[in-house]
């Protein structure tokens, strides 16, 4: 057991006092876990486009003072009454969205949409008692989706934590704790190419680019990817990209470029934009009579999702998830291991040196590359350079470093 098991822990958070204005890292209280709590130290965490929204509270309302951040990975300080899954030492990933493992949710194969866990952007307390763990000077400072990284400190739901393997690299695994896992589950799970599909996917930041790496990993011969800034089509050509279009190049609608380029529309297609036209796009650029398209991106509180009846009946299906239909307990642990297998391929390719080392190489390709995904580092006293790559649309994840 900790040192600090059932008290009450001083440490550092970056808390958003109000829209839109930097965060201030102040000295904050975290009260020990309550019954099926947790409480984390984080070791890093990253940056997500959902973050930002929350943060901006222009097309989400949003609470304040609150401590936002829900990408990271970190290890199990103390837990609370009833928590018999983890244990204090344990490596884990905390996630936006939970698992109880006992509704209909929970105990469907087809769902991941927790009954009582399920992500809610509007909560700022705990489910137990309707308390924040976190206070300045004796005011409550707000939680967010449950998860709150951007804190030394947290404390999570047991069933928003998933255990993972020891030996991962904390440091690279907390991208997958929601953008990349989220953009690989949408094409692996959700989307589910098959080999030569075709697959368009609206949006290249990391959450594009994990849907753009299931596509690869799925056999996809073909790879579309949309985005407005052409600055991120160079990075796109690592992730197996293989044809770009920007719709400002274009007078007509995008849809109609892409049911151009590939004889009718793809396959598949995987929105990950946030932005309602790019929604509808996505749905219209998949072939009739098989097209699947998903919604992944959060869109504006108000918009409004409009296409002709007619696109359902020519047999255009539309899909939208969570997570990419990821259990967070059951499922995330085997998505780090696909990213181990690549790790542990890398070793033996580095100690064997031979021929059989190109055969290990061609399987290595059909592992989870996440170090790509990672294009900056800050210390977690620089947390607003993160926000401010994100705006300019720099990079695609910022790690952010809590020591
Ligand atoms: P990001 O900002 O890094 O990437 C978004 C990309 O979309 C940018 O490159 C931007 O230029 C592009 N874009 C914006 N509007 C466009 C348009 N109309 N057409 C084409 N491209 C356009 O963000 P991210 O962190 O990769 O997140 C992507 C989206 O996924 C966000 O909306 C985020 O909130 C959402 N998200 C959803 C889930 C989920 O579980 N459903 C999880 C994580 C993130
Ligand atoms: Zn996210
Ligand atoms: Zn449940």
């Amino acid at each position: 057991m900790s040192a600090t098991a059932g008290q009450v822990i001083k440490c550092k958070a970056a808390v958003a006092w109000e829209a839109g204005k930097p965060l201030v890292i102040e000295e904050v209280e975290v009260a020990p876990p309550q019954k099926m709590e947790v409480r984390i130290k984080i070791l890093y965490t990253s940056l997500c486009h959902t973050d930002v929204y929350f943060w901006e509270a222009k097309a989400q309302d949003s609470v304040f003072p609150r401590i936002l951040g829900h990408e990271a990975s970190g290890i199990v300080e103390s837990v609370g009454e009833g928590v018999t899954e983890v244990a204090a030492g344990d490596h884990v990933l905390p996630v936006f969205t939970g698992e109880c493992g006992e509704c209909a949710h929970c105990k469907s194969t087809e769902s991941n949409m927790c009954s009582l866990l399920r992500i809610n952007t509007e909560r700022g307390v705990m489910i137990g008692d309707q308390k924040s763990r976190f206070s300045i000077n004796g005011k409550p400072i707000y939680h967010f989706l449950g998860t709150s990284t951007f804190s030394e400190y947290t404390v999570l739901h047991v069933g928003c934590v998933a255990k993972i393997n020891p030996l991962a690299p904390l440091d690279k695994v907390c991208v997958l704790s929601c953008g990349i896992s989220t953009g690989l589950g949408a094409t692996l799970n959700v989307a589910k190419p098959f080999k030569g599909s075709s697959v368009a996917v609206f949006g290249l930041g990391a959450v594009g680019l994990g849907a753009a790496e299931g596509a690869r990993l799925a056999g996809a011969s073909r790879v579309i990817g949309v985005d407005l800034n052409t600055a991120r089509f160079e990075e796109a050509k690592k992730f197996g990209v293989t044809e770009f279009v920007n719709p400002k190049d274009y007078s007509k609608p995008v849809q109609e470029v892409i049911a151009e380029m590939t004889d009718g529309g793809v396959d598949r297609s995987v929105e990950c934009t946030g932005n309602i036209n790019a929604m509808i796009s996505a749905f219209e650029c998949v072939h009739d009579g098989w097209g699947v398209a998903v919604l992944v991106g959060v869109p504006h509180k108000d918009a409004v999702f409009k296409t002709h009846p007619v696109n359902f009946l020519n047999e255009r299906t539309l899909k939208g998830t969570f997570f990419g239909n990821y259990k967070p307990r059951s499922d995330l642990p085997s998505v780090v291991e696909m990213y181990m297998n690549k790790v542990r391929l890398q070793s033996s390719i580095f100690n064997l040196q031979s021929s059989l080392s190109v055969n290990i190489w061609l399987l290595l390709v059909q592992e989870l590359e996440v170090e790509k995904f990672i294009t900056h580092t800050v210390p977690f006293a620089e947390i607003n350079k993160a926000f401010e790559l994100m705006l300019k649309g720099e990079g695609l994840r910022c790690v952010i470093r809590m020591e």
